[in-house]
């Protein structure tokens, strides 16, 4: 007998959308389709009316990580066991975290720490990208391939210091030639880079700049992390938005609770915003990201000034739901197509799929199910993480409704079963397609 049947909703596969059972044992889906016979399961879920689609995957998060917009104080983002608990109500089963190679660390050893941190923390399943930083010993770079080996084939760095310099700022930026040595040592061996692409020069440029101008307020953001900062390099490239970016702009900093909206690169404006639709709904942006960095309202609004406006976002929990609302539901985006750009693109391009990322035969039964009957203007009780959500009065229509992880339902109807011991870590392995060129 099956250990649990999901009957009567729109399935979406990448064979198209159809009214499919699924059926599960143990972790893993054993079979879609329409039954000859009634199947017995030891748990059905009609989900009639509903749509049903893979278990979000959260390529970007940064959670319990130091805050170095308030670098004096010794502050962290809030740790995956809150973060999680949102991402699973809000539909995402898998989110890739970072780990950070620093001068004075080796990468095992970071990996390792995160990997103990997260251990009994999470909601949902995890991994972590590893980041490289500042100015490393070259002898760490040959620890590259052994990461790739042992399920971390993706490797952070960033071209960019985000803020200007601080004593008690770590690094962030790798410079060129160490970005072109870790390039050297992830291709050969199957890894992936994962760039954060703004120009060094021009953003600490007009850092300075302002500085030197007086002009502090926190608003100007657009203007040092402006367009002419950023840039892509390496091929392929596939490109993440955050749905923070699609819904906001830079009119937004200037509102009593507008710096809730900021991460950088900062917020831009409606035109950019009209490209991002379009290269979501339909093709040249492969996924939506959140970039969660989770804190309380007050620590988010601290900074009002350039130099101290906290980054990052909360929304891993919103991201599903207000991609479908303002995607499926305002501008025309396809099921399939919601599916790729929540779950199928970023499991393919991180080296997820097909264990995750698809509603397929022998892939972990992760599952969302969305009631798209649900039409409500959101509200603090509508989420679970922190003392706010930059999303409360904002008009949805559908919403993810019961999560399923490796076949365990942790969200039903809105109510948390799960619990901060069922997130695993997964190993991650990048396949040679995806590398070798644009494959979604
Ligand atoms: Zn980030």
């Amino acid at each position: 007998m099956l250990d649990l049947l999901i009957r009567g909703g729109d399935v979406v596969t990448p064979q198209g959308v159809g009214r499919w059972d699924i059926a599960i044992e143990g972790e893993r889906i054993v079979a879609l389709g329409v039954p000859e016979h009634a199947l017995e399961a030891g748990r059905v879920i009609d989900a009639t009316g509903k749509i049903v689609v893979p278990g979000g995957v959260e390529p970007h998060t940064h959670l319990a990580h130091f805050i170095s917009m308030q670098p004096e104080e010794n502050l962290h983002t809030l740790g995956p066991e809150e973060d999680t608990r949102g991402m699973v109500f809000g539909g995402t089963t898998t989110h890739v975290d970072f780990c950070f190679v620093r001068p004075g660390t080796d990468v095992q050893q970071v990996i390792e720490t995160r990997a103990a941190r997260w251990k009994g923390n999470s909601y949902a399943d995890y991994s972590f990208h590893v980041a490289l930083q500042g100015q490393l010993p070259l002898k760490v770079f040959d620890q590259i391939p052994e990461a790739i080996q042992a399920g971390f084939p993706s490797f952070k760095v960033f071209t960019v210091e985000v803020l200007p310099p601080h004593p008690k700022r770590h690094p962030y930026r790798l410079d060129f030639g160490r970005i072109q040595l870790a390039m050297e040592k992830v291709v050969p061996h199957g890894g992936l880079m994962v760039v954060h692409a703004e120009d060094q020069d021009i953003v600490q440029f007009m850092y300075e700049k302002f500085r030197e101008e007086k002009q502090t307020d926190g608003w100007l953001l657009p203007l040092v992390h402006n367009k002419l900062s950023e840039r892509a390099a390496g091929y392929p490239i596939y490109a993440e938005t955050l749905h923070h970016y699609t819904c906001f702009t830079a009119e937004d900093y200037k509102t009593p609770r507008g710096f809730c909206y900021h991460t950088y690169p900062s917020l831009k404006y409606p035109e950019d915003q009209a490209a991002l639709w379009n290269g979501l709904v339909r093709d040249g942006i492969s996924t939506t990201a959140t970039d969660e960095f989770p804190t309380s309202l007050e620590l988010k609004l601290r900074g009002q000034d350039l130099e101290n406006v906290t980054g990052g976002n909360l929304g891993a929990e919103a991201r599903m739901g207000i991609v479908y609302s303002e995607g499926v539901v305002k501008r025309r985006m396809s099921l399939e197509r919601f599916a790729d750009v929540t779950s199928t693109n970023a499991a393919r391009i991180l080296g997820l799929y097909p264990r995750k990322g698809v509603l397929a035969p022998g892939s972990d039964a992760d599952i969302a199910i969305i009631d798209p009957a649900i039409k409500k203007t959101l509200a603090r009780e509508d989420f679970h993480v922190s003392d706010y959500s930059p999303w409360e009065g904002w008009a949805i229509q559908g919403w993810p409704v019961t999560t399923i992880l490796r076949g365990r339902i942790v969200v039903e109807n809105r109510r948390l079963v799960g619990d901060r011991r069922d997130g695993q870590l997964v190993a991650r392995k990048i396949s040679p397609e995806v590398l070798r060129r644009p494959a979604c």
